[in-house]
Formats: structure tokens, sequence, C-alpha cells
């Protein structure tokens, strides 16, 4: 047996069979043909080519069903690479000058258009090389018989083992038996996790040695909850995992059954609780889990998944539909934050040694006016549909957010000029994610209108500890006293100033802080939808008193271990449920 340790990034517990899958072809071997066979290949090649791209119509329509146009519009762009005449004339000239097999020529001239898109300067260009790779993988695969047809023949339930799927694989998936995702690389942010979590299949990512650890047909286990994959169980683990299936299952079902109640604590505070979302189609499960909104739009997911950069229609759009399904309830909409993990490093030409201290979120957005622009219209234009909130991420210096208000200003006066209706209101906030800023929260609170803080960044920023770096994984935690020192002080600042704070990071999902971040006074939590109705069934069971109380104690303590061991035993005696499939 092998217990595999990664990221909790879909909650749940799954059983089934391991399928391995590579997201890339392996070196296609230089072969040729008889002279008399090149018009055969030529056929051979047609026909695969029209056979991806009815598998590829066929994912279009399914995906478009179960999650909506804007994932569905992902593979248009794979489409588009199968109809563009340059590149199948480039196959067949291959194929009939050199005698080549199919595979060879396809493989060739889709690897040069990777290459070719990868040179180009702007990174979201260079991002589209992994779809250029997938249709790679698609068309070969066809080619050479195909692993699509080893996932229709599987029968019983299959768990997914990669490296990192790719976003077709994972939504194609869902189609077959696959109760379950497993990858080495990726992050909650990774369209793998995205996928999943939209689909309701358990997953774990950042397992690192999964696929080797693995054999195809091995059984496995994953827990989505704590972040585990169990291959090849003994009896101890199967019964434990047996036992905790059915207890979440069961939790789960009471819990969804008390979403409609308020979040309100036993001395009569209410706590607004809003869900985290990338894709507007996930607004409803926030509702259908007991949030009262948005608290977190992760806008950059319509960069990563479009077939080309977004026009401002695209946004337009996106926005629309995020102000329709939110029905005039809070609805934060976060700038691009693309940059270190929001794009793959090793598809950038020159590769940035340190991503995350680089040019990434808001500083790229600032690099880039003409591309920030083009969203900041798009906002503005949406806010004269329904209520929005504005929030710029990874805010490092007051400068900054001048810059960036400026740059609406500008957009807004354009809008005005072209007599195109927009709301001159719209309130504007930042997130709270670089220690410079939380440390400074009050020469922000003069020029913000909100505050949310990223825990997720201001973790790894105050701590030094890299927030996908499984290596250091366990010198990451919201529990540090620096960092909740750091919170205090945003959430202090803000009440000071009369400006709104929420949190939006993981930590406010997380049921072990939520005594401790009412005490010092936070009265709204932004979380991953799933999280809603255990948080609120706390908060139910909370007394603000009592939560004061707790973080005075917490503020006491030099080490995060004594922070955890403290909030475990307050937990255990307010809600010992919550506990359950708690890490720390
Ligand atoms: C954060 O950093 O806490 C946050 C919510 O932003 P993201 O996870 O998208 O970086
Ligand atoms: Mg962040």
């Amino acid at each position: 047996m092998h217990a595999i340790r990664g990221i909790a990034v879909s909650p749940g517990i799954a059983f089934g069979r391991a399928l391995t899958l590579s997201s890339t072809v392996d070196h296609v071997e230089y072969q040729t043909v008889a002279a008399d066979l090149v018009a055969a290949e030529l056929v051979r090649l047609q026909h695969a080519i029209e056979g991806t791209r009815t598998d590829l119509e066929s994912l279009i329509a399914v995906t478009r069903d179960r999650l909506g146009e804007e994932p569905a519009k992902i593979f248009q762009f794979h489409l588009g690479l199968l109809s563009d005449e340059a590149l199948l004339r480039m196959m067949r000239d291959d194929i009939q000058r050199e005698h080549v097999v199919a595979e060879y020529a396809a493989s060739e001239a889709l690897r040069k258009f990777a290459a070719t898109l990868r040179a180009v300067e702007d990174e979201v260009f260079q991002m589209k090389a992994a779809d250029v790779v997938d249709v790679e993988r698609r068309l070969v695969g066809k080619l050479m018989g195909a692993s699509d047809e080893r996932l229709r023949r599987l029968d019983g339930p299959v768990v997914v083992i990669a490296r990192e799927l790719t976003p077709t694989q994972a939504a194609e998936l869902h189609r077959l038996r696959v109760v379950g995702f497993a990858t080495d690389g990726g992050g909650l942010t990774s369209h793998t996790s995205i996928f999943a979590r939209a689909l309701g299949i358990p997953a774990v990512s950042g397992c690192v040695n999964a696929t080797e650890l693995t054999e195809e047909g091995d059984e496995v286990i994953v827990d989505g909850d704590t972040g585990s994959v169990i291959v090849r169980p003994n009896d101890e683990a199967r019964r434990h995992y047996a036992i905790e299936a059915r207890r979440t299952a069961a939790r789960r079902k009471i819990l969804k059954e008390s979403a409609s109640l308020e979040a309100i604590t036993r001395d009569g505070v209410r706590i607004e609780l809003l869900g985290n979302i990338e894709l507007p189609e996930e607004i409803p499960r926030i509702f259908d889990h007991g949030g009262d909104g948005v608290g977190l739009y992760r806008t950059e997911f319509l960069h990563l998944t479009s077939p080309r950069v977004p026009t401002e229609q695209d946004h337009f759009e996106a926005y629309a539909s995020a102000i329709e399904h939110s029905k005039g309830k809070t609805l934060t909409i976060r700038t691009l934050d693309l940059g270190a993990d929001k794009y793959t490093q090793e598809h950038l030409e020159d590769p940035e040694r340190n991503p995350f201290l680089g040019l990434r979120s808001i500083r790229y957005c600032l690099d880039r006016p003409a591309m920030f622009k083009v969203q900041l219209r798009a906002l503005m234009r949406a806010s004269a549909l329904g209520p929005i909130r504005v929030m710029f991420p990874l805010v490092s210096t007051v400068m900054e957010l001048r810059q960036a208000k400026m740059l609406l200003r500008d957009v807004s006066e354009e809008l005005e000029e072209g007599g195109i209706p927009f709301d001159a209101t719209v309130p504007i906030g930042i997130m709270i994610e670089v220690p410079s800023a939380a440390i400074m929260a009050r020469s922000f609170a003069g020029e913000a209108d909100f505050f949310s803080i990223g825990t997720n960044d201001l973790i790894q920023y105050t701590l030094a500890v890299d927030r996908g770096n499984e290596k250091v994984a366990s010198l990451y935690t919201p529990a540090h006293p620096a960092v909740i020192q750091l919170v205090k002080n945003v959430i202090r600042t803000a009440r000071h100033a009369q400006i709104g704070v929420s949190l939006c990071g993981e930590m406010g999902g997380d049921p072990l802080f939520t005594m401790l971040l009412a005490g010092l006074g936070l009265r709204t939590l932004s979380m991953s939808p799933s999280q809603i109705p255990a948080i609120k069934k706390l908060v139910r069971s909370m007394d603000i008193g009592h939560c004061e109380w707790v973080a005075r104690r917490v503020g006491s303590f030099e080490s995060d271990r004594q922070v955890v061991t403290y909030l475990r035993d307050e937990l255990r005696r307010i809600d010992p449920e919550a506990l359950v499939g708690q890490l720390n």
C-alpha cells in the first residue's frame, strides 16, 4: 500500500481502479511508407482528422450541456486547428514529398506550430501551445488506435492517474465511469481541479509521484477532503475509507438541509458567507449551498480557457452572465490575476526565474494597459446591468492602486463620451495578499472601498513558503502568529476606517479558523461553495463574546503548533463534527 499526500482540490471520497493517462504523445518515430502507399496514408490522415473533429464536436456539445457556454469554448480552438488549411497542407505535403507515415506528418506539423506559438512574446499565446499539444495527442492517438478506446472498454469505476490532465481529457472523462482524479502536478487553480469541482468528482493534485507508484488496474482510493491518495489499500484502509465515505455523505446531506438557515451566531451576530468561483455557471451552487453571493470571481479563467485573447465582448458576456446568476446579490469581480501559477512557465520562451515575485497579477496588467483596459471597459459596461464590486489583486504599493483606478477612470470617461451607460458608484477594492499591503493597510484604507484578505498568497509571502511546493508544505500554515498578526491588523484598520473587509483565501473555508476570524472582528468570509454549509453550521453554534476571548488567547501564542492545538480543542467543544477531515 502507498499513501500519497497531495492537495485536496475537489471534495469527496472515490474508490476505483487506476487508469493511467498521458497528456502528451511520446516521440513519434520517423517512419516512411512505400511510394504506392502514399495515397493510403493521405486517406488515413483525412479519416483521423474527421474522427477527431467528430470527437471534439461531441465534447463541445456535452460540455455546453453540463457546464455551460464558457467552458465549451475551450475546445473551439482545438476544432479550429483541425480546419486550418495551412496546417493540414503541411501534413499532406510531408506525406507526399517525404513519404512519411501520417502519425509523423501530423505530429511534426503540430509541434512546429506549437513552437511558433511559444516564440510569440505574449504569454497568453504561448500558453495556447499546450492546446496544440493536446490536439497532437488526440490526432496521433486516433491514428495509432487511440487511448480513448481503452477508456471506453473499461468497466467498473475508474480513478484517473496522470501527470497533468489536459482540459479536453478532464472534460470528457465524466462521460465515462470516472469517479476520481489524482495528478502529479497542478494545484487548486489548475484546469483539472476546476473541472473536477464543477463536475463534483473528488480530486487530489500535486501528488508528485502518483504516476510512478501506480500501475494500471491498481485499486485506488482518492480522498478529496484531506488530499490523500491510497494505492493498493490494505484491509484496514479500505474499512476506514468506507466508513469515512458513508459518514461524509450523511454529513453533507444534513448540512445541505440546513443550508437555508441564517448564518447567525447564538448571540445574534450575522456572518456573511460568500463563495469563490472561476466561472459564472458556478454561482447557482453558492446559493444552493446557502451562500449570500460571490466574494471572489477569478476572471483569469476566461484568459486561460479562451482560444484567443478574450475580446471586450467576451469579457462583457461573462460578467453579464455572472450578474444575471447573482440576482442582485453581492458580486465581487477580481481583475485578471495572470502570471506565476496562472500560466505555465515552461510554455514561455524566456521563463521568469522567480515568477511568484515577478510580473504577475496587477503588475502584469499595469504593464499591459491596453489589454487591461479591455477588461475594465467590459466591467464598467456590465456595471449598468446590476450591482458589482471590482477588486484588484496583489496590490503591494499605493501607487499601483492609483494607477489601476486611473485606468478605470479613463475607461469610464470614454464610456461617458460614447453615451454608453455604466454605474459610476461601483465600489473599488483591493486584495490584501502581500505583507507590505497588510502592514500599510491604513494607507490603502483611504483610497479603497473595501479589502479582501487573500491568505493563500499572504501566507506564502509572509512565511517565504511557496504555496505549491510540497517539499515545504509543512511550513505553510495560516496558524503562524505572523500571519494572524497581519490579518488582525487589516481587519482592525478596515473597521476603524469603516470600509468593508472580508477574507477569501482557503483559510476562510477552514472551520479551524472561523472562531478566531470572527473574534478578530471579521463578519464576511468567502470560500469554496462546498464549504459554506459546514461553516454556517459552525457559525450557528458560536458565540461572538467567546470568539473574542479565543482571539485574545491566540494572540498570546508564539508558535503555530500552540495555535492549532488550542483551536482544535475549542472547535471540538463547540462543533466536534467540524473536525472531521481536518488536516492540522
Ligand atoms: C489568495 O491569494 O488568497 C486568493 C484568494 O487568490 P488566489 O488563490 O487566486 O491567488
Ligand atoms: Mg492570490
